[in-house]
């Protein structure tokens, strides 16, 4: 491991002044991702800010929404009755991740910058666009199982791993990050970025910046939605794919509103807007489920190790809403 200085402050101008004058800084959160990356020389910064000390706030607000400090752990976030009550979904989403002693660890900030789990990307004897820009990507012939469907790109493919962010995506959740330049806030589904040419760049967070909280705005039927990860193992494993999901059911059996996002489809927890349009206004029938989850999977491609991912991802969100329609109606 390369040399490395340390230091923890207590509050984000702190955190920021010493991200912009020390090069090479990074943030370290739980350092449960960081500190795998360093030990495997993928990342070698010069200095470690730890800013577990910032917030850790689990705000709920008196109207339905919530604001999360970027230090808040995962367990504390998972176990918080607000969100156990208000967003069922991102409690659900949290406890399928990793393990009880990684999420007594692993902050929200952290998670939400936490890097892909390609293998090539791991492996600095395989060609990664990711890692070394210009290099190639090994996974593109290679073992791509895990690999994206959806917004791939012929200079990467991977997927984000987060469970987290694929509620928050479906949540439509706010990302209020500051800087050298001041304070911003970013919806969470631009806040992650597809590969393109530049697979190297993973979200819009600029430099230095920090994130310094998560807000997910009120959502009234937020308490009928549900998560579901099909994965390789019962736990302890990454999504081969995902699905957040609300949805709101009126008297007649019509879907007034809808809320769906994926997980290890893409670069990005994937919000799946098409799927959604197409479902508002349509009885609550598995036969609407399927329909729409065609819509959303139509531009999907895959490769020679994950093509079944396609069919596997419409039918995760068809049994996911059937699944909700059906605890509605219950
Ligand atoms: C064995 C294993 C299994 C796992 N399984 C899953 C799983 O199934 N599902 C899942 O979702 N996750 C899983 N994880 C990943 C885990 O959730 C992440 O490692 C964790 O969320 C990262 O949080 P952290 O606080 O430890 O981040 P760190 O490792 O400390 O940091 C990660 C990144 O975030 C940046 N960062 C931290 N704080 C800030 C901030 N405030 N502002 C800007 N940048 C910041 C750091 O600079 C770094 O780039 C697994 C991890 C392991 C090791
Ligand atoms: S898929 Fe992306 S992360 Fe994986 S080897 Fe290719 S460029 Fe690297």
């Amino acid at each position: 491991m390369t040399p490395f200085s340390y230091a923890r402050v207590t509050d984000n101008a702190e955190a920021i002044r010493l991200a912009r004058v020390t090069p090479g800084a990074r943030y370290l959160g739980g350092g449960t991702n960081l500190i795998d990356l360093m030990r495997e020389t993928i990342e070698q910064p010069a200095a470690l800010v730890d800013v577990t000390a910032l917030s850790r706030t689990i705000e709920a607000r008196a109207d339905g929404s919530m604001l999360i400090g970027a230090a808040a752990r995962n367990t504390a976030v998972a176990a918080d009755r607000a969100v156990r009550e208000r967003f069922p979904v991102l409690s659900r989403a949290i406890l399928a991740g990793a393990s009880a002693q990684i999420r007594n660890m692993a902050t929200t900030a952290g998670n939400l910058m936490q890097r892909t789990r390609c293998y090539y990307f791991y492996d600095d004897a395989a060609r990664c666009n990711k890692r070394d820009p210009g290099a190639g990507c090994d996974a593109i012939d290679g073992f791509n199982r895990i690999h994206a469907i959806l917004g791939a790109s012929p200079a990467c493919i991977a997927t984000h791993p987060s469970d987290m962010c694929v509620a928050l995506a479906a949540l439509d959740a706010r990302v209020h990050a500051e800087g050298p330049n001041g304070a911003r806030t970013l919806r969470l589904v631009d806040f992650h970025r597809l590969p393109g040419g530049r697979p190297d760049l993973e979200t819009e967070l600029a430099p230095g910046e920090l994130i310094t909280a998560i807000e997910i705005p009120p959502l009234p039927f937020a308490g009928n939605s549900m998560y579901r990860k099909v994965r390789d193992r019962a736990s302890y494993a990454f999504a081969l794919v995902s699905v957040a999901a609300a949805l709101d059911v009126g008297p007649d059996g019509t879907i007034r509103d809808v809320r769906i996002a994926l997980g290890g489809v893409a670069h990005k927890p994937w919000r799946a807007f098409a799927a959604e349009a197409a479902l508002r206004g349509l009885p609550a029938t598995e036969a609407s489920f399927r329909a729409a989850a065609e819509a959303e999977l139509k531009d999907a491609a895959g490769l020679r190790h994950n093509a079944f991912k396609i069919e596997l991802a419409k039918r995760v969100i068809t049994a996911t809403l059937a699944g909700i329609s059906g605890d509605a109606r219950a």
